[in-house]
């Protein structure tokens, strides 16, 4: 049996993860459940499954769960326990499903301690990309990713390719989709009015509601097209964003020989996530089978930057690199938080991260600690710019 622990369990990838471990209890024990404040919610997926450890990140929360789970077989332990907690020789594999740059270290610790882990928070990547797949080789962790795009690419990409980078490998280009949110047809004269509500209620993903926004500006492409950069050892001159509106293609390889692979499916998070599970094989995730004649029509289209200027900032912060994709993660997390806390406009989203690439001048990054300092002088800097 593999011991599993679930790094922000009480979330849209927490509860997805949760629904494929219920159906498989004889392979996958729930060694560990971490969350950030939501105890109640908590208490219920302890009370169900049953980990030996809990972790709550907000210390008052810990001690209220701690109490309601006096009689439990569950041991709640301190905060600082959160990053440390999936990195122990019990756990099997690791599930990175904290929103934002809170997940940085508890996802380096587990990938420090060699886990397999299932990576959904795309943030880690593009704070640090550089150094946690060096410490990926390093200690032999198994990276597998869980983002639907980037699943699809690993199911399509040759072995050779995931090895040792495309060159060789007969591989083109990586043709990464995005449905365009749900905005793509909106009137753009009318962004400035655009409330959080509208924001968060995405056409074809249920999420948590940080990416949720990311969506709508496709900021998420852009840090989904650096996270594929690390992941698979390419630039973003290998990438080609299409828009795709129904989320049935998750994303496509090209070949040379003009072949063209693309991985298909429902758009439920509970595919990916059992695909990375499971690795190399397969199991059932509860999905449905794709009924492709009841979606009957697939559509493609280009990007159009003037709808998601994210999208190029994400661009550029790439081609700049160095510190440069620290800054755009950091002031697209302060941004998203105050668009959400209703204190800006979703226009002012892209500007106040322009604002931050602007300013803040690019160092080289080569450790954590600077990766950390960076992200908290552009918090810092975005904060007095508002
Ligand atoms: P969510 O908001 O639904 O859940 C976030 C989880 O992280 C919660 O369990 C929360 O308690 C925990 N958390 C928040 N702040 C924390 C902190 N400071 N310390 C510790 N834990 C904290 O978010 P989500 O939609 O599940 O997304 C999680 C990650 O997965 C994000 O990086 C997102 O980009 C990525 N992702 C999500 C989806 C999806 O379908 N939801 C798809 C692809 C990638
Ligand atoms: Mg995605």
């Amino acid at each position: 049996m593999k011991q599993v622990a679930l790094l922000g369990a009480t979330g849209s990838i927490g509860r997805s993860t949760l629904d494929i471990l219920a159906r498989h209890p004889d392979d996958y024990g729930v060694y560990a459940l971490t969350a950030n404040t939501d105890v109640e919610a908590m208490a219920r997926l302890c009370e169900r499954f049953q980990p030996r450890y809990a972790v709550m990140n907000d210390e008052a929360a810990g001690t209220q769960l701690r109490q309601l789970l006096v009689a439990s077989n569950t041991e709640v332990l301190p905060a600082a326990e959160l990053a440390e907690v999936a990195a122990v020789a019990e756990v099997d594999i690791v599930v990175a499903g904290i929103v934002g740059a809170a997940g940085l270290i508890p996802t380096l610790q587990a990938v420090r301690a060699g886990k397999r882990i299932l990576l959904a928070n795309k943030e880690s990547l593009v704070m640090a990309g550089h150094l946690f797949m060096s410490e990926v080789k390093q200690s032999g962790a198994e990276l597998l990713p869980v983002d639907s795009e980037h699943n699809a690419i690993f199911q399509c990409l040759p072995r050779e390719a995931l090895q040792s980078g495309l060159s060789g490998s007969g591989v083109e280009r990586i043709l990464l989709t995005g449905s365009g949110g749900p905005f793509r047809d909106r009137d753009l004269s009318t962004f400035d009015s655009v409330t959080p509500a509208e924001a968060i209620n995405h056409p074809n993903w249920e999420m948590g509601p940080k990416i949720s926004v990311d969506s709508a500006t496709m900021m998420n492409k852009g840090l989904e097209l650096i996270e594929a950069c690390w992941l698979f050892s390419v630039d973003q001159a290998d990438i080609d964003i299409v828009l795709h509106r129904q989320s049935i293609i998750h994303s496509m390889v090209s070949f040379s020989d003009g072949s063209v692979l693309a991985q298909m499916g429902r758009p439920d998070m509970r595919t990916p996530i059992a695909h990375a599970l499971a690795w190399p094989q397969r199991i059932d995730s509860g999905v449905e089978p794709l009924d492709l004649v009841a979606v009957s029509q697939l559509n493609f289209s280009r990007p159009d930057y003037s709808r998601y200027p994210c999208l190029k900032l994400a661009r550029e912060a790439w081609r700049e690199g160095g510190s440069a994709s620290v800054v755009l993660n950091a002031a697209n997390e302060v941004a998203v938080e105050r668009f959400l806390d209703g204190q800006i406009r979703f226009t002012d989203i892209a500007k106040l991260i322009d604002s931050a690439l602007q300013k803040m001048t690019v160092q080289s990054i080569d450790s954590i600690e600077s990766v950390l300092e960076v992200d908290a002088i552009t918090r810092n800097h975005c904060r007095q710019a508002l």
